[in-house]
């Protein structure tokens, strides 16, 4: 590959603040910019120039169309393309774009999932420009990230809910820091997302219909090799990924996409790719772009991508980290522990504030990692537990104990932890950072959310995330706004927020058994186990009066969204079924047969010969392959049946239910009688390709 000029390279293709301040005129610079930062409305005369100059910059860089970007709820991005051409008076065309045009967009959408909203309101949808994510260039086509709504104002996308999630933190936020005599313009969260995925050979890939309909496979035994070498994790990595990679960064780089750190993971064929953090409507943007072009890129070298939660059974699964933190503009981390015992008064306080919004919605972050992929990992050993918990690591834990037994910190000097009177200890990482069985960990300047699935948008978790902590601020706010002596009433806060939710900390192990006992038993924890089990508290009053009050979601949208959650979890699991049921009928039991015929075939032409042949091998592997096909006849029956009854379980509720108890179990005993055909039918008669050649195909 053609070595390039990386700072040169890198943005080429987006409408970014270089470019801005480069093309626009210095009063539409600083409007735009004033709407960036501070979310002032835009005035119509700027959208027309920079509609202008973007149009120029996109047909210089061989851009034909525009479109508006948009991420509906089917969790992957949306785009219809339209042209920049105008016919002109001469008979010719011309290249035309308008500010109206890059303000607002009316997509034909009433495919995508509404969840009944636009059933009672307007059927069509508007997509509105969110200029705080750079437009940016994508085959050709000038892409423009924008908000996706219905008519009657109600959002129908994840963009919108994280915009708002974002502002009612950003609130929250500087009334607080303002309690600490800082006026700052606002408080953003960054996130920066680690991305993990599986590269298998494109024509293995092609020869399993369940990778081709589902993304993972649903049947096939375990090869005599897995990971438990650990041989592949950080292991020098195959010539064939390593083009892939430098093919990867390149495109994401032109598209501004700080990708930083990749490495090999756990399983074989498993890899990680980590970009630089940046603020978290800009992250979720970029992630989902970052998931698009790298199975673009896959593609193009021959493999495929997958991201999907667990695509093999037997090794680990896929998983996305999200690393989270609050910053002001001055970019002072809320979350690193400052110099001066005042500051460190301040990190303590939103740090209880984090601490307290995961024990009181820890539900709702459950739920927003819950998908029908992601319930094969949480709690399965590989990844966090369904149970959500915080880990802080043992200095952190020390001082807080201190704080709330008002008792000597031993720490590097023996205090008394009087909070504006000592400084704390600037915690490393290797102090933080040991436990990686918790799902929400603390490493040393933010948090870590390690419970989301590969294939999952970093939105959701992120609008929960925000909104929970806006609410922990909030009452905060409340209450030492009224203080008559500030410093007391802090700690008093501090203090009794520490001991009220005390019950989240946990820095053991989360894969233990033991842990699942003493969370649900004994603290009280939840254990919301699958998408059916999770989804519905997101209409729990706390929840609901909670994210309505904070202005993240209306009633109406928070009933779509349960609606259309699990929706997708039922046709995810539907698909799933069929795809079973069709490759047992039409391939395994065929496959099989034919093998038991040439057995039976070998054995009569055999014994033929000699009756001294016992024909012990032939006579053995018959006999079980045949009661086998009598049990996976007997399972894909059942399996028919459950699915087949899933209409008549009335609601969205019963029919999550019944994916959840008949056919996911269903499933699940099917495969493995055809498994344990797999391993006793010659390798010419199967009819798919067998982990080991999925899993070791790529050099
Ligand atoms: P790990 O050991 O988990 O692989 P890394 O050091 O590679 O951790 O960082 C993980 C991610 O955390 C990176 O994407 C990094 O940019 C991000 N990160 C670092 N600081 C912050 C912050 N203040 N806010 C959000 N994300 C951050
Ligand atoms: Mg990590």
């Amino acid at each position: 590959m053609e070595r390039q000029n990386i700072p040169e390279l890198f943005g080429s293709m987006v409408f970014d603040d270089r470019v801005m301040r480069a093309r626009l005129s210095a009063e539409v610079y600083n409007s735009l910019r004033k709407t960036i930062d501070e979310n002032a409305k835009l005035d119509v005369t700027v959208a027309e120039a920079v509609a202008q100059e973007m149009r120029d910059w996109a047909v210089e860089r061989g851009a034909t169309h525009f479109t508006h970007w948009f991420q509906p709820l089917t969790g992957v991005t949306a785009e219809k393309h339209d042209s920049f051409i105008t016919p002109s008076p001469d008979g010719g065309v011309i290249m035309e774009f308008s500010g109206k045009e890059l303000i607002k967009g009316e997509p034909d959408a009433s495919s995508f999932p509404s969840g009944g909203l636009r059933a009672t309101f307007e059927a069509r949808g508007y997509t509105a420009w969110d200029p705080t994510s750079y437009a940016f260039i994508k085959d050709h086509t000038l892409c423009i990230p924008t908000a996706f709504c219905s008519y009657s104002g109600d959002a129908l996308d994840k963009k919108t809910p994280l915009l708002r999630s974002m502002q009612a933190l950003d609130r929250q936020a500087r009334r607080i820091l303002r309690l600490f005599g800082k006026e700052v313009k606002y408080v953003r969260t960054s996130v920066g997302p680690e991305q993990e995925y599986f590269l298998i050979d494109k024509e293995m890939f092609e020869k399993r219909p369940d990778l081709v309909y589902t993304g993972r496979t649903l049947f096939g035994a375990m090869p005599p090799k897995g990971q438990e070498l650990d041989d592949h994790y950080f292991g020098v990595i195959k010539p064939r990924v390593t083009t892939f990679m430098e093919d990867l960064n390149n495109e994401l780089w032109k598209l501004g996409i700080l990708a930083k750190t990749e490495h090999n993971e756990v399983a074989p064929a498993q890899h990680e790719l980590a970009p630089i953090f940046s603020t978290t409507n800009v992250a979720t943007d970029n992630n989902q772009l970052m998931m698009e072009v790298m199975q673009k890129v896959a593609r193009k070298h021959g493999m495929v991508c997958l991201l999907h939660e667990k695509p093999f059974a037997g090794v680990n699964g896929s998983g996305k980290h999200n690393n989270w933190s609050m910053a002001t503009d001055t970019g002072v981390n809320l979350l690193s522990p400052g110099d001066t015992p005042y500051e460190n008064a301040q990190f303590l306080l939103f740090l209880c504030a984090v601490i307290q919004a995961v024990d009181d919605y820890q539900d709702l972050l459950r739920l927003s990692v819950a998908t029908a992929g992601n319930d094969h990992r949480l709690g399965a050993n590989e990844a966090p537990p369904a149970i959500i918990s915080v880990f802080l690591g043992d200095e952190l834990t020390a001082i807080l104990d201190a704080i709330k037994t008002d008792s000597p910190y031993q720490g590097t000097e023996k205090v008394i932890m009087k909070l504006g009177v000592y400084s704390l200890p600037r915690f490393s990482r290797d102090t933080t950072d040991r436990n990686r069985t918790s799902p929400f960990a603390f490493t040393g300047n933010k948090f870590e959310f390690r419970s989301l699935g590969s294939s999952n948008s970093i939105a959701c978790c992120n609008i929960m995330l925000n909104a929970a902590v806006a609410e922990s601020l909030r009452q905060y706010a409340d209450r030492l706004e009224k203080a008559e002596d500030f410093e007391a009433e802090l700690h008093a806060l501090i203090k009794e927020t520490i001991m009220a939710h005390e019950r989240i900390l946990f820095n053991g192990n989360g894969y233990g058994e033991e842990w699942v006992k003493e969370a649900t038993e004994v603290r009280g924890l939840s254990n919301l186990k699958t998408t059916a089990d999770a989804m519905p508290h997101l209409l729990d009053p706390k929840n609901k009066e909670m994210l309505k009050a904070h202005k993240v979601f209306t009633e109406t949208e928070l009933h779509s969204r349960c609606e259309i959650m699990l929706e997708n979890y039922c046709k995810t699991v539907n698909i799933e079924g069929h795809t079973m049921v069709d490759m047992v009928r039409k391939n395994y039991l065929p496959a099989i047969e034919g093998y038991l015929y040439s057995l039976a075939k070998a054995t009569a032409t055999m014994k033929a010969v000699s009756d001294r042949v016992k024909c012990n091998y032939e006579i053995s592997t018959m006999e079980r392959l045949s009661e086998l096909t009598d049990h996976i006849l007997e399972r894909t029956e059942a399996l028919e049946e459950a699915l087949a009854s899933l209409g008549e379980c009335g609601d969205i509720i019963g029919t999550s239910e019944a994916i959840r108890d008949s056919v996911l179990p269903r499933m699940e005993e099917l495969r493995k009688f055809v498994d344990e055909a797999e391993m006793l039918t010659s390798e010419k008669c199967w009819p798919f390709p067998s982990y080991g050649k999925l899993l070791f195909s790529v050099y």
